[in-house]
């Protein structure tokens, strides 16, 4: 299948990596050069990772980077694409200008999917004039080692788009699971409400960094806490997340931590700023607790 991804970012350089390891034909499309150069960076380290781990080959590597071709051009990146998966920064107007974008410039058959964390898959639709095509593609990061891939059905989508997109996931070898389209969807409903109690738990003094992590990994059995989480997904798009469940559901349970906003306004947005709560040194894996929380 011809393949576009919109946005190199954390997501993006993820999803073309799936979708040209299964050999597709992958078009990496981003506004900005340097994030294109820093997603084949990061494409290809997670190569070599597989390759030392002896889950791929090193002809299959080969093979999955020639599968790949970037552009800053996205009318001419799309124009032979049989689906477009958009994944560039959660921001609901950049959102729906690049879906007009998509529409004006993908062909008529095309599917157009969004890795959207929470933005209506319906509003995004409703910019275009084939809403019964556009389609939630929703990756958990990181992308190549998370199997889910929550799809989510706009109030338009076809049965034949959700089986296509159901089918394509499956191929590719994650695990579809589909749901509707209300804010957040499942995932982030729920996921989003726990990582910001813990920053208003931190914020109100009730515990520490290392110690509200601690207990949800050794109380609750998850792999991560929750701060670290959040650092992990990006601060900036924690936050926008929130603002979207805030302001679909008009629930002030959804109101983003003033701490969490402050942290973004300050730049201080996890792993791909090199702080959050956590402090990030590339190739060191040692949880060093930010000394904005030190004790
Ligand atoms: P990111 O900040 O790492 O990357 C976003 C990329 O989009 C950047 O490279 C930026 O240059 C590019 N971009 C911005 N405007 C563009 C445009 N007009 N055309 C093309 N590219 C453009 O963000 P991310 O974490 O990869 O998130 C991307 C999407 O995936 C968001 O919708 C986010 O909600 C969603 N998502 C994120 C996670 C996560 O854990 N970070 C998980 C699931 C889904």
């Amino acid at each position: 299948m011809n393949i576009s991804v919109i946005g190199a970012g954390q997501m993006g350089n993820g999803i073309a990596h799936v979708f040209a390891q299964s050999g597709h034909s992958v078009n990496l499309i981003d506004i900005a050069q340097a994030s294109l150069d820093k997603g084949l960076a990061t494409i290809g380290k997670n190569l070599d990772r597989q390759v030392a781990k002896g889950s791929i080959t090193e002809d299959q590597k080969a093979a999955t980077l020639k599968n790949i071709a970037t552009s800053t051009d996205l009318a001419a990146g799309v124009k032979a694409a049989e689906l477009v998966v958009e994944a560039a920064t959660e921001n609901v107007d950049l959102k729906l200008k690049i879906f007009k974008d998509l529409d004006a410039h993908a062909p008529a058959g095309c599917i157009l999917a969004t890795n959207t964390s929470s933005i209506s898959i319906t509003r995004i639709a409703a910019v275009t004039k084939r809403p019964q095509q556009v389609i939630g593609m929703h990756f958990m990061n990181p992308v190549p080692v998370m199997k889910l891939v929550e799809v989510i059905r706009g109030y338009d989508t076809t049965d034949a788009v959700t089986k296509t997109v159901v089918d394509l996931s499956t191929a590719i070898g994650k695990v579809p699971v589909t749901v509707n389209d209300y804010a957040g969807f499942i995932a982030n409903r729920i996921l989003m409400p726990m990582i910001n109690e813990s920053i208003e738990a931190l914020f109100q003094g009730v515990g520490g960094v290392a110690e509200i992590d601690a207990i949800m990994k050794l109380g609750m059995a998850h792999p991560m806490g929750p701060l670290q989480l959040a650092d992990f997904i990006g601060l900036d798009t924690c936050l926008a997340i929130l603002r979207v469940l805030h302001e679909g559901f008009g629930n002030p349970k959804y109101a983003p931590c003033p701490l969490l906003v402050q942290m973004v306004t300050a730049g201080k947005l996890g792993v791909k700023s090199g702080e959050g709560f956590y402090v990030h040194t590339p190739g060191s894996k040692d949880l060093v607790v930010s000394p904005a929380f030190g004790k």
